[in-house]
């Protein structure tokens, strides 16, 4: 999606857009189709979303003019397919009740699912998932330490989803870094099974999980990741929330326990980000080769490559380049040496074995 096509289309009120893309209007409240014949607003109070599920997220009603979902739906569905979205509004905090949703639709669950996917786009958990980024950004943007924000926008525990969430929705990045000032990063360090370990956090996320000898060091390799950034210690409430997500770590790393749904950060080239999300979809306990990796991103000769994004990996563990190794069965590389690769795949290895019944 390219927003000055978007805002082009919108001028020229082109019907042929209608469908391929939604535009709201943050002064009013309301979002549109392209087509809308309501009065052109300015662009700088104009954003663009690829389904109205995302516009419906970003706290946005539909046009009563335009009527957005009516392509999609007859009246009545979509009513009440706008009361299942104001019903989960105002129960952000608990997972859906598919029963007492069907209920207020006066449909079975099953047909609720589809009608509501076919209206608004998603399924109406990844509508409530929507829902808490989108509080959750909110409150970030605010200021809150982003613990305290993960847990006010219902999130029981944080969920690297939202990363994912924001492609879902067609978000642009630029969209979504709109609030933010540059860059701020908080680190905090501790021991683990796996030697002295630092993490550092942005607004967003993680951004930053690495190991060596000391702190000094570790400082080191956080400004050499990060050379343009604002570094602080994590100040003391957020120290507290952050001992915890260390521990769910040292967790994991020590004792093989799962590992935690962190929220990430990640900064990276297109092909980076590319690897990096591959990555966290290779299942604990399993490797693949650089060659699988590449084949599986659609690069399959871009081998070497694959390799060296693995190695400019800057959250270790949580993004898990430990499980690519070469082709032969060789371990491969390690940024932070094969001492460590080799513990954290005998720990997966272990892990996975002794969840397996019968084991
Ligand atoms: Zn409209």
């Amino acid at each position: 999606m390219n927003d000055d096509l978007c805002w082009q289309a919108v001028q020229d009120r082109d019907a042929t857009q209608d469908g391929r893309f939604y535009y709201g209007v943050l002064t009013t409240g309301v979002y549109c189709r392209p087509s809308c014949t309501s009065r052109r607003p300015l662009r700088r109070n104009v954003r663009f979303y690829v389904t109205p599920a995302a516009a419906q997220a970003d706290g946005l009603r539909p046009c009563k003019r335009c009527r957005p979902l009516q392509q999609r739906a007859d009246s009545r569905t979509v009513e009440r397919m706008l009361e299942v979205c104001r019903y989960l509004e105002a129960h952000t905090q608990e997972a859906p009740d598919l029963d007492a949703l069907a209920a207020l639709a006066h449909m079975s669950p099953f047909h609720l699912q589809r009608r509501f996917k076919a209206v608004i786009g998603i399924s109406p958990k990844q509508y409530q998932d929507a829902l808490r980024l989108r509080g959750l950004r909110q409150e970030l943007r605010a200021g809150a330490p982003v613990t305290r924000a993960i847990q006010d926008a219902g999130y029981g525990s944080a969920s690297r989803a939202y990363a994912k969430l924001a492609t879902h929705l067609g978000m642009t990045p630029r969209q979504y870094r709109a609030g933010g000032d540059g860059i701020a990063i908080s680190y905090a360090s501790a021991t683990t099974a796996l030697g002295r370990m630092m993490i550092g956090a942005t607004d967003r996320g993680l951004c930053f999980v690495q190991f060596d000898v000391d702190d000094a060091r570790l400082l080191q390799r956080l400004r050499a990741e990060y050379p343009g950034a604002r570094l602080s210690p994590m100040d003391a409430a957020a120290g507290a929330a952050f001992a915890a997500w260390m521990d769910a770590l040292d967790a994991h790393l020590s004792r093989g326990q799962p590992l935690p749904e962190l929220p990430l950060d990640l900064r990276g080239t297109a092909f980076q980000m590319k690897v990096w999300n591959f990555l966290c979809t290779i299942p604990s306990g399993e490797v693949r080769s650089y060659t699988e990796v590449a084949a599986a991103i659609g690069r399959p000769r871009a081998v070497r490559a694959v390799a060296s994004a693995c190695a400019a990996n800057r959250v270790g563990v949580l993004v898990p380049c430990h499980r690519v190794i070469r082709g032969d069965g060789g371990l491969g590389g390690y940024k932070w040496g094969l001492e460590r690769k080799r513990a954290l795949l005998d720990h997966e290895r272990a892990q996975v074995a002794g969840s397996r019944p019968g084991a």
